[in-house]
């Protein structure tokens, strides 16, 4: 009899399928550009239903296009463990990010076919439809739909830069399913994923053991001045609003370290209207991006910095609207399967310490619907988002291992 407690997956196949599967969609620079439901993502999802189906595997579509490709278990009611993340890149994305949670579901898959093992519960891979959000807002969209986060009707007619919508375009792919939204039940939701950072592989960890999710505000500020001549304005009357947004965003950098560990704040995206060199900017728009695992921590330094922005916009005679465009709370996951993540790392000898994920991802809303927890691998230079980014094929084998045993010690 096959001792479960012995068994791992198979390095080079899993490998082998992470290559096949970036040759859909190339990037230009060694990468991915595997957009969201564009004709690209609709191969990618057809590959990964035959290799599916070859395992012996069925599939349901949801109507945001997730696909729920099953491994039926021993117990006829029993709900599935889910092993999910999502096949789409960013425009210039890597052939990591994603795609190795969805293959390594699929290794696990291979490897139990192969050694002939039952669980008790089903298994169930999900590739879910839009992580990125860099076509249509929002990320994470059909992870969150089916968290009941926001409406389908509102998630199927988002729009992308050209004005597409993302329903028709979900259509047009052949990827619109008909299964009603969170139909399909979850017992229990693991995710592996790169680490997207540095950490494990600066300090040689075989395995991040992820605890929590960074929490989010996304704010969006506009300050309002006066548009005069530079030659012709003293410096004194002047109401410029790019003087002011100088400042706060200095504010915003000495918040975040104020808040450390863990906190984030980020100046990503500046306006200055009429953005000419001889007309003072009568209007600035910028975004703040602030992120703490702490939602006591992530609420005041929001707090903080409306509070010195008034300040600062008080000195520059400008106006100031500070809105909030976005965010999520910290997420906690689940401790008994973080149990079973330790757990399995341990069983290998593998090293392993917690971690927070600074990104947002699929697992974090499916966290408030179900037990969840995240596994991630090393990422060379802690690159991702770019076409650059890399694995070694032995940190892919490692964290599926882990995957494995969790699935396994959830499954039964
Ligand atoms: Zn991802």
């Amino acid at each position: 009899m096959i001792k479960e407690t012995n068994i791992s997956i198979n390095q080079d196949r899993l490998w082998d399928s992470l290559m096949t599967m970036a040759k859909i969609g190339p990037g230009i620079a060694g990468g991915n550009n595997r957009q969201t439901v564009t004709v690209e993502d609709g191969e990618a999802r057809k590959l990964l239903q035959k290799w599916s189906e070859e395992a012996g595997m069925s599939m349901t579509v949801d109507e945001l296009g997730s696909m729920f490709l099953k491994r039926e278990g021993t117990s006829k009611d029993a709900l599935p463990v889910v092993i999910g993340s999502h096949l789409d890149t960013q425009p210039t994305g890597g052939k990591y990010d994603g795609v190795l949670g969805v293959l390594a579901g699929l290794e696990i898959i291979r490897t139990l076919n192969d050694l002939n093992i039952q669980t008790k519960h089903p298994i169930m891979i999900v590739n879910w439809t839009n992580e990125e959000g860099s076509r249509f807002p929002p990320a994470m969209m059909a992870s969150a739909g089916y968290a009941g986060i926001y409406d389908v009707e509102t998630l199927l007619s988002a729009k992308d830069a050209e004005g597409n919508v993302f329903g028709d375009e979900l259509e047009k792919i052949g990827w619109k399913g008909s299964e009603p939204i969170g139909k399909q039940k979850i017992h229990s939701y693991f995710e592996l994923h790169i680490e997207q950072g540095p950490i494990l592989e600066t300090e040689k960890i075989d395995i991040g053991v992820v605890t929590h999710g960074q929490g989010l505000k996304w704010l969006e500020v506009e300050l309002s001045g006066v548009e005069q001549h530079t030659g012709t304005t003293p410096m004194h009357v002047r109401k410029d609003t790019s003087l002011a947004m100088s400042e706060i965003i200095l504010a915003v950098n000495n918040i975040a370290n104020k808040n450390l560990p863990n906190a984030l704040g980020t100046v990503g995206h500046i306006e200055v209207f009429p953005n000419s060199r001889n007309v003072i900017a009568g209007k600035s728009i910028f975004t703040i991006d602030f992120r703490s695992p702490d939602i006591n921590k992530l609420d005041y330094m929001d707090d903080e910095l409306r509070f010195i922005a008034k300040d600062i916009c008080k000195k520059y005679d400008v106006k100031l609207e500070i809105n909030q465009i976005g965010g999520f709370d910290p997420v906690s996951f689940d401790k008994e399967c973080l149990n079973h993540i330790r757990n399995s790392a341990k069983k290998f000898g593998y090293s392993f310490k917690d971690i927070i994920s600074g990104a947002g991802h699929d697992a974090c809303w499916i966290n408030t619907v179900a037990p969840s927890a995240m596994i991630m691998c090393p990422c060379v230079d802690g690159l991702s988002h770019n076409e650059a980014e890399e694995i070694k094929p032995e940190w892919a084998a490692s964290s599926t291992n882990v995957l494995l045993h969790a699935a396994i010690a959830a499954a039964n």
